[in-house]
């Protein structure tokens, strides 16, 4: 019998009152509380015999073992390990489908490169009924081949409310051919909640509109200056007053993307948040950080450019999701990329307000993990996941079947992805999975590379021991 690589533990009379120990397993999902005696006997099992424990600590292993926190020995717990990122891939309760409608964007944000920036919007692509006919096939295709239990659509971009016929054409054709056979559907939409209307929302709902995800940058200040329109007029009034009328319509989630020059604001922006009528139909409240680029910024181009961005050949701004949910340092799933202080500092100022958000530990393994998780670019081409959209050497496919061998390439790179595997005996694997593949591609040059920021889960496990302490202090 040995320690399971997966235990983390917080002494409390380091967080809060009283002598006890905070235990999770990262692969059970266990969280005990127990004393100091009986954390003390996972050290104690590396260096005695068995046979030196009484009855009554070989009972408290029993329980520790039925919870996970004691293995019988390091290569097993290794190949369940395996077995469950294996599972994780070819899980096939879930179809997800990220789509993005237009890579157009209505808004200026400082740190996008996409968006109403030179003529960008000019040449974005958006996709066109035809072509989302074609996608909603290939999905058609896949809920045949996969039968899940429920099918996820996210609708996203660019600002994906920029082009509705495709989002509504979408929602609706898929929604007859889940309910023709049986799937449940569930409908997501990332946006930056300028066109977010109830008349967006009433045509949705019948179809499965499940939540909303929008974007504040900040307070009512800070928010303008970040995300304004291209002649510079400010956006926070308008979305807030959006979301005050499609509130209780739909589920709302509050993201955010800070900088050094923002996250001091966010306390003031929770703050009003708290504030508001709407206070408690706001699902999840959620920051994250903007990540740039360390490299030397190029000569042109917009402010604070998150350079994941690909340029043509003939240098004209060209793809990438929306930088405020993709790209490098930021994402779609609040996984990636996160300034590991600033992240436990705005994730207790949230919880402060009574609002829900991350824990900061079950962070994954993310999408690109997952063989029926795709996104799917306004031209029909696949992503592994849609911090890659911005890059089209990283599609994995088209939905037109074609296989071309850059492609083919790229699907193949992403077959063996398994940075977690140079992560040695990480307690966080299982949760982390070896970090987001998008970051790790920018910022190291390779995918393959886990990109860490394990400060950032060791802040989570003390946010949840501390939970776990006030918990049980109410019930005692
Ligand atoms: S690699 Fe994972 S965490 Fe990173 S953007 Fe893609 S899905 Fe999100
Ligand atoms: S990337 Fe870091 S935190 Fe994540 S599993 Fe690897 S070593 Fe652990």
């Amino acid at each position: 019998m040995q320690p399971s690589m997966f235990n983390v533990r917080v002494p409390l009379a380091e967080i809060a009152d009283g002598d006890d120990v905070f235990l999770m397993n990262t692969f059970t999902d266990a969280q005990v509380i127990v004393s100091r005696d009986v954390a003390g006997l996972l050290d104690r099992l590396t260096s005695d015999a068995e046979g030196g424990f009484t009855s009554e600590e070989q009972s408290a292993l029993a329980t520790l073992s039925e919870h996970g926190f004691v293995v019988s020995d390091r290569q097993t717990e290794r190949g369940r390990v395996e077995a469950f990122f294996r599972d994780v891939r070819e899980d096939t309760e879930q179809l997800r489908v990220t789509v993005l409608t237009t890579l157009q964007c209505n808004f200026a944000c400082d740190y996008c490169f996409q968006g109403d920036h030179g003529d960008y919007n000019k040449f974005a692509d958006k996709m066109t009924l035809e072509t989302a006919g074609r996608v909603a096939e290939w999905i058609e295709e896949r809920l045949d081949m996969v039968a899940p239990e429920s099918f996820v659509l996210t609708l996203f971009g660019g600002e994906p409310l920029l082009n509705l016929p495709v989002a509504y054409y979408l929602s609706e054709r898929l929604w007859n051919a889940c309910t023709a056979r049986g799937v449940r559907m569930l409908v997501n939409v990332i946006t930056n909640g300028l066109l977010l209307t109830p008349e967006v929302v009433d045509r949705l709902a019948p179809f499965g509109l499940n939540g909303v995800k929008i974007t504040l940058d900040g307070d009512h200040d800070t928010h303008n200056r970040m995300r304004p329109l291209r002649g510079g007029q400010g956006t926070f009034d308008k979305i807030i007053d959006n979301v005050r009328r499609v509130a209780g319509k739909t589920r709302i989630s509050i993201g955010g993307n800070f900088d050094q020059t923002s996250v001091d604001s966010y306390p003031a922006l929770l703050d009003f948040l708290h504030g508001q009528e709407f206070a408690d139909k706001l699902n999840r409240v959620a920051f994250k950080p903007i990540i740039r680029e360390p490299k030397p910024q190029p000569p042109k181009g917009p402010k604070g450019l998150i350079p994941l961005t690909a340029v043509a050949g003939d240098g004209r701004p060209l793809n990438g999701t929306c930088m405020t949910s993709a790209g490098a340092g930021t994402s779609i799933c609040d996984n990636c990329n996160f300034l590991d202080e600033k992240m436990a500092f705005l994730r207790d100022e949230t919880k402060k307000r009574g609002f829900a958000t991350s824990d900061g530990v079950h962070m994954g393994p993310c999408e690109i993990h997952r063989r029926h998780a795709h996104t799917i670019g306004p031209d029909g081409s696949l992503y592994a996941c849609p911090g890659f959209t911005g890059d089209k050497q990283q599609s994995t496919g088209h939905i037109d079947g074609r296989h071309d061998e850059g492609r083919t390439r790229a699907a193949t790179q992403f077959e063996v992805l398994a940075a977690w595997k140079e992560c040695n005996d990480c307690a966080f694997i299982p949760v982390c999975a070896g970090g987001c593949s998008v970051a790790a591609h920018t910022e190291q040059g390779s995918m393959h590379r886990p990109n860490c920021h394990k400060t950032s889960f060791e802040a989570g496990v003390v946010s949840l021991a501390r939970d776990a302490a006030r918990e049980l202090a109410t019930v005692n």
